[in-house]
Parts: structure tokens; C-alpha cells; sequence
């Protein structure tokens, strides 16, 4: 979750050898061949198409020449999202509005999320779905008996787990795991036998410190495959990161993270509610996730962020030729200047101030977060 901006993706089965894993920014080399099988949550347009380069996985190339202010492309395919707790009764919960910081007048203290209106509110508890709804409930219960243990500050200068540091930590709750889900299939199954071991599992579960800023990105995300099944490919089409996690204590948030929805969500999300479920979500969101930031002030106020996976398709260029704008739950991208036909289309990673980044500092800000050097126009230049 690097959530600052946004990152492209590629899909895996789009990489060659020599773009495995990394993302990298807008490209002067040219095309190669299409693809013949396009991934689900693939933009498409008459305006332009999706191609494999050699050199930066796949980018978004002009197909006709497009006028400056023109909407290229909308993406209002949001799977996941996630506002940091901290801003929850100032964002609206599902279309991500705010009124300079003041509260907003509609609060469900149930579920702990706010909303600049009744339509808002009723369409956020229809994407959710009932047992959306029970599984927010439950978080915001469990959230609301702790104070103050929110951990998510984590320091992006420490080391990152590596894969095999990240499998060893999965495994290691694994068994508890194993004994929650048995102790919660015991609540409507009366055959199933329950032993001190299994309810020790679940208190020392409930016991550990909460990070609620990670557990709502695992309910969304959880959320949207459970109901929105068929979509759940444009997600696994994400370029993945395979070390997602910034420090070892993220990586431990999201294990005990899993360990306590284990043991609070409603029964029918448990069968989705595995290691392997939350892996996907972190190694997929890590590069592909845009801020939710505020509208006015160049965006300097970070509220949340979330993953819309078409929109991930735009490579990176410090001299972008796309601007992006979010109205709502969408994202717009308009041509920031007039292109010609065969341009590779671009947008820029970086927020508001760090634009005007000196070109040293740029490429180490975007080799820090999206973990690749900029070869754009403006950095080529020396
Ligand atoms: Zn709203
Ligand atoms: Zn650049």
C-alpha cells in the first residue's frame, strides 16, 4: 500500500523476462505486438489501445490525435478502498467528498463511516450488501473497545520483509488460524468439538493490538471479491509486488490483521478470508493503488486510498501528457495537452508539490515508492 498516487500495472501473463515485477515509466521504444488475450479491467477506447513495449510492461498509446481538455478515458471500476480512520467522519464514505474538514452531518456509528448525504449512505450500504454491513459492524465493535493503538505510521526507511520472510510469517499463524475457523464452523455446527485450545485461540486473537487502517483495507478488499466474484480477475491482472510490505511490523499488522477477522466476520465471508486472499490484495494494491486526496490545494490532503484497476494502465512520466482528476468514486483523464496520434499516453505518479521536485529528488521518490527509475522525457534530459 504505497497509496500515495497512482502506479500502472501490467498483467503477469503480459510480462517478458526482462519486465518481471517492475513497472517502469513512460516509454520511447516503440510498440511491440498486441496481445491476442486481453486481461478483464483492460481499458478500452476508440481513442487509444494497450500495448506491450519491451522496455515498460504495457502502456496506453494515441490511436488518433486528441485534443488538449478531451476525456480520454473513465475509470469508475473501484474495487477496494480504504479512508484512514483518522478522516472518517469528515470523508463521505462513498463518494470520498469533504467540506474543509468539517464533520459531516450523517454518521452511522455502527459501522463507523460517515456521509455528505441519504443517497450516499443508502448507495454505500447497497455496494456493501448485508453482509457488508454485518462485517463493518463488527470491525467498528472490536475498533471501538481499543483506543489509541493505531500502529499504521509505519517508516518507509526500514527494510522490507522479503518473500521469504513474508511466506515464514504467513505460515506462522497459519495454526492458529486453523483453530479459529474451526471454533467459528463449531457456532452452527454442534458436531464440531470445542476445546480450551480452540477459544484460547480466538482471545489471544482479539487480544493483540489492532491496526485499523490495515483491517479496513482487508474487509474492502474481501468485500469486493465476495461480492463482486467476476470481477476478482481484473484484480489478480495487477502487476504484482511481490514484497508488499514496508517494514516487519506491517507485515505483522496484516497477520493479526487476518487472525481477527477470523474471528469477527460473518460466517459466509470466513471461506474468502485466507492468507492467501490477503496476499493477493497487498501485492496487488502495492503499486497500483491512486490517493484519495483532496480536490482543491493540489491534492495536499491525503484522506485514503483505493485500487481502480483500469486506470492502473497509464505508465509514468514526470512531463505527463494525461491529467487525472477524481470526480467522486471515479477517476476522469484528460489530454493535459494536444496529442498526436502513436504518443504513448502518460500520467504523472507524483502529488502536487513533489511535481515540482527537483529531477535527482523525483527519481528517487518515485525508486522509493513504485520501485522503478524514471526514463521519462523530462528525466532523460541531462
Ligand atoms: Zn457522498
Ligand atoms: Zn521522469
Amino acid at each position: 500500500m504505497d497509496a500515495s498516487d497512482s502506479q500502472p500495472s501490467a498483467p503477469a501473463s503480459l510480462y517478458t523476462a526482462s519486465s518481471i515485477s517492475r513497472p517502469s515509466s513512460c516509454s520511447s521504444a516503440p510498440p511491440t505486438d498486441q496481445t491476442s488475450t486481453l486481461p478483464l479491467g483492460l481499458p478500452t477506447s476508440p481513442l487509444f489501445e494497450v500495448r506491450q513495449t519491451p522496455t515498460a510492461g504495457r502502456a496506453v498509446f494515441a490511436t488518433q490525435d486528441i485534443l488538449e481538455d478531451d476525456l480520454i478515458w473513465r475509470s469508475d471500476d473501484l474495487t477496494l478502498s480504504v479512508v484512514l480512520r483518522e478522516y472518517r467522519r469528515e470523508i463521505c464514505g462513498h463518494c470520498f467528498s469533504y467540506d474543509r474538514g468539517r464533520d459531516l452531518e450523517i454518521r452511522d456509528k455502527d459501522v463507523g463511516f460517515a456521509f455528505c448525504s441519504p443517497e450516499c449512505q443508502d448507495n454505500w450500504r447497497t455496494w456493501n450488501t448485508p453482509i457488508g454491513i454485518q462485517a463493518w459492524t463488527a470491525v467498528e465493535t472490536l475498533t471501538k473497545k481499543r483506543t489509541k493503538e493505531d500502529s499504521d505510521m509505519v517508516d518507509q526507511d526500514l527494510a522490507r520483509p522479503t518473500r521469504t520472510e513474508i511466506k515464514k510469517a504467513w505460515a506462522a499463524v497459519e495454526a492458529q488460524a486453523s483453530l479459529i475457523r474451526t471454533a467459528r464452523e463449531a457456532e452452527s455446527d454442534p458436531t464440531i468439538q470445542i476445546t480450551k485450545q480452540h477459544r484460547k485461540a480466538i482471545s489471544r486473537a482479539l487480544q493483540a493490538a489492532i491496526t485499523p487502517d490495515v483491517m479496513s483495507f482487508c474487509v474492502s478488499g474481501l468485500l469486493f471479491n465476495y461480492t463482486h466474484p467476476s470481477s476478482w480477475d481484473s484484480v489478480l491482472a495487477l502487476a504484482e509486488d511481490k514484497t508488499p510490505y514496508h517494514s516487519t511490523e506491517d507485515l505483522a499488522a496484516f497477520t493479526r490483521t487476518y487472525l481477527h477477522l477470523l474471528a469477527i466476520l460473518p460466517m459466509p465471508l470466513l471461506p474468502l478470508t485466507t492468507a492467501s486472499t490477503l496476499l493477493i490484495l497487498s501485492s496487488r494494491d502495492s503499486h497500483n493503488s491512486f490517493g484519495i486526496r483532496s480536490l482543491d490545494d493540489e491534492g495536499s490532503e491525503f484522506f485514503g486510498y483505493g485500487c481502480w484497476p483500469a486506470a492502473s494502465y497509464f505508465n509514468h512520466s514526470c512531463a505527463p501528457n494525461v491529467e487525472k482528476r477524481r470526480v467522486g468514486r471515479a477517476w476522469e483523464f484528460r489530454a493535459g495537452r494536444d496529442v498526436a496520434r502513436g504518443d504513448e499516453l502518460c500520467i504523472t505518479y507524483l502529488s502536487g508539490e513533489e511535481r515540482r521536485l527537483s529531477r535527482g529528488n523525483r527519481m528517487v521518490r518515485l525508486q522509493k515508492t513504485w520501485g522503478f527509475e524514471c526514463a521519462c522525457e523530462r528525466c532523460d534530459i541531462v
